[in-house]
Parts: structure tokens; C-alpha cells; sequence
């Protein structure tokens, strides 16, 4: 594809890729647009220009303040409209080129949470991260728990606190338990990330009937960067016997721009052989898996970024469509703008472990950073930042990051 935007090419925002987003800007409340290098492209005003005519979507849909709407339009009408900017960012003869209202830098604009999210489901699908935090949080001969390999392990999460990249996370309290004695109340000393991606529904499903694994993809609009801030020491001590509550639903970040299916389509992959045979209702066809490659990056406050770890989508030991038909099996429905989380990608070496727990082996081997300074946790003033792109010979398709800032807990 040749795009007359020239200098996108090598960047996350490529002509292939085509996101969906929310922006605002100076003169432009918040909109639907699309990436495109370092630009972002009002799909307002290019409905105007008549270029999505043939799907008659109404005018006001693009000026609504999530893509819920326009996700529920449905993928024969979001997948034709990708496809329409492409064809017309190809066009040398395309209308939008005498159009000087239509770009925006990024650089102006504010981002918005693509979607508001009704429901959120954390999943637990990285085997390498499950074996892990098994053998810090329980037993190092038995990490993984006797299910584990027999369904996609996951809870119901929080979605009031899912925020947009950008936004601070403010240091959580709550109650810890100290080795001896006691517990105690007071701002959290094990904060943590997790590295995840998450995926957004796109298609309603009814109650009481479950989406086959094979039909899994049709309810899946796209994806983001999830970053799963967790507190260790709230969840060690709360977690029993019915999970995580606290020492998660303080905050989740995502990354703004939401990249589609059909962007990923270009990078499936197999996925790791599942041993034992998985019941017949989680036996997919296909390739269902995606080499996406992954980062975290730390900042300290003024200081410069460390990257602390490398990983790839593409260990995820449970699929997207095994985690949606087990998720619905039991007749449970699912709503256009819920969002799955994957759990923490984590993979074989050290340095592609996705958690500060597992990095620093809860605190036994702290990290040591550019500026000299340890982590074993994360610090008041760090900024962690994810990113995450697919790259096959020249097509690179992005995700941008997903950037936050701690803050120290208040009234601490
Ligand atoms: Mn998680």
C-alpha cells in the first residue's frame, strides 16, 4: 500500500494499521479519529467529505465521546471503514488531500478512553507467570494449581477504574500483613505493574447461549496495552479464598488507541501446545495466537528510562477465543465495549517476566537501574511505560504505550 502521508511507514501508526480512538484538540471536542504516523485524522470531518457514504452511518456517531456506538455498528461496517481510509490515504486523487481541516499533530491532542467499559475480566492465561507467582505465593513443587491447564483461570475486575494512558496512579492504601504479628494499615510497599493486553467486545452475546470457540473472533473489535497495576502485598494477604479485590481494582491503564483484528490479521501464530487435550469445547481451529512484542520501561522521576523487560503476546498458553468461549459456556453474556484482560505476559527468560514480582523474585533480587538506584517494587515519581508493536518485513502495525505515573499515596 502506498500512502500519500509520507514518514508513516517505520512508525506504530502505518497505513496497515488504522486504529480507532477518542481525541479532542483545540476547537474539537472529543471525537472518533485515526493514527496515521504522527498524525491523527478527524473521521468527522472525513465523513463530511462524503468518503463513508456507502455505509450510511449517522454523522453524530462520529462525534460521540466513546466508539461504543461505532463498534456496535458492527465488523461488515468498522472493518469497511478501515478499509475506506486506507484506499483513500492511497488515493493520489482522494478528496481529503484539498482538505486542510482534516490532521491533526498528535502532539495536540488528548486522548480519552476509547470505550466506556461495562464489564471487565481479568484472565491468568501466561504459563510461565502463573508457575511463578505459584511459587512465591504458595508452593515452589506445586506452583501451578491442579485447573490450571483445564480452563482459562480468571475473576470479574473493576471497570470504574480502568483509565487512560497518561492519567497518575495515585500510591493505594490498605491492609497488609507483616511476617509476624498483626495486620496493619498504610500505603501499599510492594506496588507493581502487570504487563497485558486486553481485548474489547464488539458484538453483543445473548444470555444463556455461549459464543463457540470458533466464533470466537466475531465478537472481538480490536485490542489494547492493559497495564494491570497490582498491589502484592493487599493481595497476599486478601486474596483467600476468593481472589483478587483490593490489591487491584485501584486503577488498570490501557493505551488510547484500540488496533483491530483485521490490523493483527497479518501476525497470527500457533500458540504453545496445550497438555493435556483441552475439553472439546476449548479445541480451536487455526492459528489463534499473535506475535506482538512487547516492553516495560521504568523511569525514575528526571531520570532516564530503564527497559526491564522483553516479552511476546504470542506465550499466551490460552488464546483469546478459548478465553471468550469459556468465559460464556455457562450461558454468561458478554456487551459491545467489555474488556478481557489477558493476565501477565510473561515468558520463558528472566527478562521477559511481566510483573516486578517476578523480576525482582518478591524483593530477593532487587533491580538495579541506570541512575545506580534498586527496585524491588515501584517507587514514588517512577513512570512505567508499555508498548507494543508486531513487525513483519516491512509491515509494522502499532499500539503506541500506555504511560502512567505513580503518586505518593494521599495522607499518607
Ligand atoms: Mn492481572
Amino acid at each position: 500500500m502506498n500512502c500519500w502521508i509520507k514518514g508513516a511507514e517505520d512508525t506504530d501508526f502505518s497505513i496497515h494499521n488504522i486504529p480507532f480512538g477518542i481525541f479532542s484538540a483545540e476547537g474539537r471536542s472529543p471525537r472518533i479519529g485515526t493514527a496515521i504516523g504522527d498524525q491523527v485524522m478527524d473521521l468527522k470531518v472525513a465523513a463530511i467529505l462524503s468518503i463513508f457514504d456507502e455505509l450510511a452511518i449517522p454523522l453524530p456517531i462520529w462525534e460521540e465521546d466513546t466508539l461504543n456506538n461505532f463498534i456496535g455498528l458492527g465488523k461488515a461496517v468498522t472493518s469497511r471503514a478501515r478499509q475506506i481510509i486506507q484506499e483513500e490515504l492511497c488515493n493520489e486523487e482522494s478528496v481529503l488531500r484539498s482538505n486542510d481541516q482534516l490532521f491533526v499533530p498528535m502532539s495536540e491532542c488528548t486522548m480519552h478512553m476509547p470505550v466506556q467499559v461495562g464489564d471487565y475480566t481479568d484472565f491468568y492465561s501466561s504459563i510461565e507467570h502463573a508457575t511463578n507467582v505459584g511459587k512465591l505465593f504458595r508452593d515452589p513443587e506445586n506452583a501451578l494449581l491442579p485447573n490450571w491447564k483445564h480452563l482459562p483461570v480468571g475473576y470479574h475486575g473493576r471497570a470504574s477504574s480502568i483509565i487512560v494512558s497518561g492519567q497518575d496512579i495515585i500510591r493505594p492504601k490498605g491492609q497488609t500483613k507483616p511476617p509476624e504479628g498483626a495486620p496493619v494499615f498504610g500505603p501499599s510497599k510492594r506496588l507493581d505493574y502487570e504487563l497485558e493486553m486486553g481485548f474489547i467486545i464488539g458484538k453483543n452475546s445473548n444470555l444463556g447461549s455461549g459464543v463457540p470457540v470458533n466464533d470466537a473472533e466475531d465478537y472481538i473489535f480490536g485490542k489494547v496495552i492493559f497495564n494491570d497495576w497490582s498491589a502484592r502485598d493487599i493481595q497476599k494477604w486478601e486474596y483467600v479464598p476468593l481472589g483478587p479485590f483490593l490489591g487491584k481494582n485501584f486503577a488498570s491503564s490501557i493505551s488510547p488507541w484500540v488496533v483491530t483484528l483485521d490490523a493483527l490479521e497479518p501476525f497470527r501464530t500457533h500458540g504453545p501446545l496445550q497438555d493435556p487435550a483441552v475439553l472439546p469445547y476449548l479445541q480451536y481451529d487455526g492459528q489463534r495466537n499473535f506475535d506482538i512484542k512487547l516492553e516495560v520501561g521504568i523511569t525514575p522521576d528526571g531520570g532516564q528510562e530503564n527497559i526491564v523487560c522483553r516479552s511476546n503476546f504470542k506465550y499466551m498458553y490460552w488464546n483469546m477465543s478459548q478465553q471468550l468461549a469459556h468465559h460464556t459456556v455457562n450461558g454468561c453474556n458478554v456487551k459491545v465495549g467489555d474488556m478481557m484482560a489477558s493476565g501477565t505476559i510473561s515468558g520463558k527468560d528472566e527478562n521477559s517476566f511481566g510483573s516486578m514480582l517476578e523480576l525482582s523474585w518478591a524483593g530477593k533480587k532487587p533491580v538495579t537501574l541506570n541512575d545506580g538506584s534498586t527496585r524491588s517494587f515501584l517507587a514514588d515519581g517512577d513512570t512505567v511505560t508499555m508498548r507494543a508493536h508486531c513487525q513483519q518485513g516491512n509491515i509494522r502495525v502499532g499500539f503506541g504505550e500506555v504511560r502512567a505515573q505513580i503518586k505518593p499515596a494521599i495522607n499518607a
